[in-house]
């Protein structure tokens, strides 16, 4: 057995995640929670669970850790998992983290760093210069080398956070000093960087898997174009931008730039891919939330992958052995309302059904009856559909997002609906604004329909109300008394197909 139980320290759908590839390995599961968290899934699922005051908390955790003698910790994404300072308490208490060595995050926490290591690799990486900005002055005259619109990130930065579009001098005045406020608010480190902005490219990344003895291989690309606000919605595997001698060099570049710094465990290198050229964005040092594409299109499970190379055990296969079956695509189901530009919805979960069937994978957090707190993240769950190639993956996932029911909370659902038949996504046009461009369009439609189902609810509301049956017209009648016995998903589903 690789280890007899580990702790994961973490909640929702990656806690879940990782308590089901242990239990497949037979590794018991220790979960910890905060006081919004104790009837979630992860605590009903693990073997054990305890209370913490919140999840990055590191010494309640590393108390956890020895009270309950687990042998390894799983950090999942977020809180802890690219925390260096973690890791070490973990490994200085004789006890195995999985994930790569504090060496290697603390390089990947460093955007700079990162990108010098790049070039070291001979990876191309965006124009811009490798040293942070401290002043206006500076920041002025670098953006007008590189020539307008330029990009100001931190260099500690993540999660889409801290980075300001400068489209002239004016904005640059305006955005530079809140670019570092933000950057230390976020990351507790000011420090900023520029570099040049490319205009809609793609989002490409390679997932790699690295052992303790020096071996590195790749799982192919993912890509991630479809963001809001710098952040990832739907991902799909392989890309349709790359040709086959393209995504070699691609994936190559990521392994050598692994291979420099001596990565091990699981990990990520991110590109943006523009006119057939790839640069390097940055490494993400942990598994990341999109991982099950990879796992679908090349049928390895990355999380036993990563438990296995942090038991020191060497890779069980080979590049030669990797190959890319179908096409996958994973939507991130957000608790929020796509309609009141995307704030949090919180709250009880009233009906649930997920949809099942070929092809279909869940991998999701919540349950009926389950109430999303506040605090967290507001991903709830993500559906990952699988397909011979691309064209029945998008066939697939329109017809499991009319299965998937969440009521009680707005979800981002209905947005997807409209992306799974947006022509432009249907070929494959997608690109980092593809979204921003095309929710206008997509927010209106939306909010016409919702308007309709309101309308249809009244309607049906005064129909039982007045009995005036009259008044309304045979049809309308119809339809309420045929929709009146109709559960909630079904008269979701009619209302999906634009019945009403
Ligand atoms: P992925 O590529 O795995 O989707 P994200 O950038 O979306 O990566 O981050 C995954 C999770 O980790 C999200 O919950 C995000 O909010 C969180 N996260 C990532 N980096 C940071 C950071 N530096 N600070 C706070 N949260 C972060
Ligand atoms: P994070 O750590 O927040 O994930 P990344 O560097 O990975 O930050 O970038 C996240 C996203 O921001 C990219 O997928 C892309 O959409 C956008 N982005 C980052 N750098 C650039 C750039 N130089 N030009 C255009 N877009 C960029
Ligand atoms: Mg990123």
């Amino acid at each position: 057995m690789l280890f007899n139980k580990i702790l994961i320290a973490n909640r929702g759908e990656i806690a879940v995640r990782i308590i089901r590839a242990a239990r497949e390995l037979g590794i018991k599961t220790v979960t910890i929670y905060t006081k919004e968290d104790a009837s979630a899934l992860h605590v009903i699922l693990s073997d054990e669970a305890y209370k913490v005051s919140s999840y990055i908390n590191m010494d309640e955790i590393m108390d956890v850790a020895l009270k309950s003698k687990v042998d390894a910790i799983h950090p999942g994404y977020g809180f802890l998992a690219e925390n260096p300072i973690f890791a070490s308490k973990v490994v200085k208490e004789g006890i195995v983290f999985i994930g790569p060595e504090p060496e290697a995050m603390v390089l990947a926490g460093n955007k700079l760093e990162s990108k010098k290591s790049a070039i070291k690799a001979d990876v191309p990486v965006i124009p811009g210069p490798l040293e942070p900005i401290s002043s206006v002055k500076e920041a002025e005259k670098i953006a007008e080398e590189l020539g307008y619109p330029v990009l100001l990130k931190a260099v500690g930065g993540g999660g889409g956070i801290g980075m300001r579009i400068v489209r002239n001098r004016e904005e640059l005045h305006e955005y530079f000093r809140l670019a570092q406020q933000e950057a230390y608010k976020a990351f507790a480190i000011p420090d900023i960087y520029i570099e040049k902005y490319i205009d809609k490219p793609r989002h490409i990344e390679v997932q790699i898997l690295a052992d303790n003895y020096g071996n590195v291989i790749h799982l192919f690309e993912r890509e991630c174009s479809i963001q809001r606000r710098f952040q990832k919605l739907i991902e799909e595997a392989p890309s349709k931008a790359l040709m086959w001698d393209e995504r070699l060099e691609i994936a190559n570049d990521a392994i050598r730039l692994a291979e420099k710094i001596g990565y091990t465990n699981v990990g990520t290198v991110e590109f943006l891919y523009k006119n057939g050229k790839h640069y390097f964005i940055e490494i993400n040092a942990r598994l990341q939330v999109e991982h099950g594409v990879t796992e679908m299109i090349t049928g390895i499970d990355i999380v036993k992958a990563q438990m296995r190379i942090a038991a020191d055990k060497p890779l069980n296969l080979g590049q030669g052995q990797i190959s890319i079956k179908g096409w996958a695509i994973e939507v991130r189901i957000n608790a929020e309302d796509p309609l009141r530009n995307f704030a949090p919805s919180s709250g009880k979960i009233i009906k649930y059904h997920e949809p099942g069937g070929f092809g279909v994978r869940v991998d999701s957090g919540v349950y009926e009856g389950y109430i999303i707190p506040q605090a967290f993240n507001p991903l709830i769950s993500k559906l990952i559909v699988w397909g011979e190639n691309r064209r029945e993956a998008i066939e697939r996932l329109r017809r499991a997002l009319i299965e998937y029911i969440v009521e009680g909370v707005r979800t981002t659902i209905p947005l997807y609906k409209k992306i799974a038949e947006d022509a432009d996504f249907i070929e494959g046009n997608i690109h980092t604004k593809y979204l921003d461009e095309k929710l206008p369009k997509f927010i209106g439609e939306l909010s016409i329909e919702e308007r309709k189902r309101i309308i249809a609810a009244s309607l049906a509301f005064k129909i039982r109300k007045t009995k005036a049956r009259k008044s309304i017209s045979r049809i309308r009648y119809e339809e309420y008394k045929s929709s009146r016995n109709l559960n909630a998903w079904k008269l979701s589903t009619l209302c999906n197909n634009n019945v009403y």
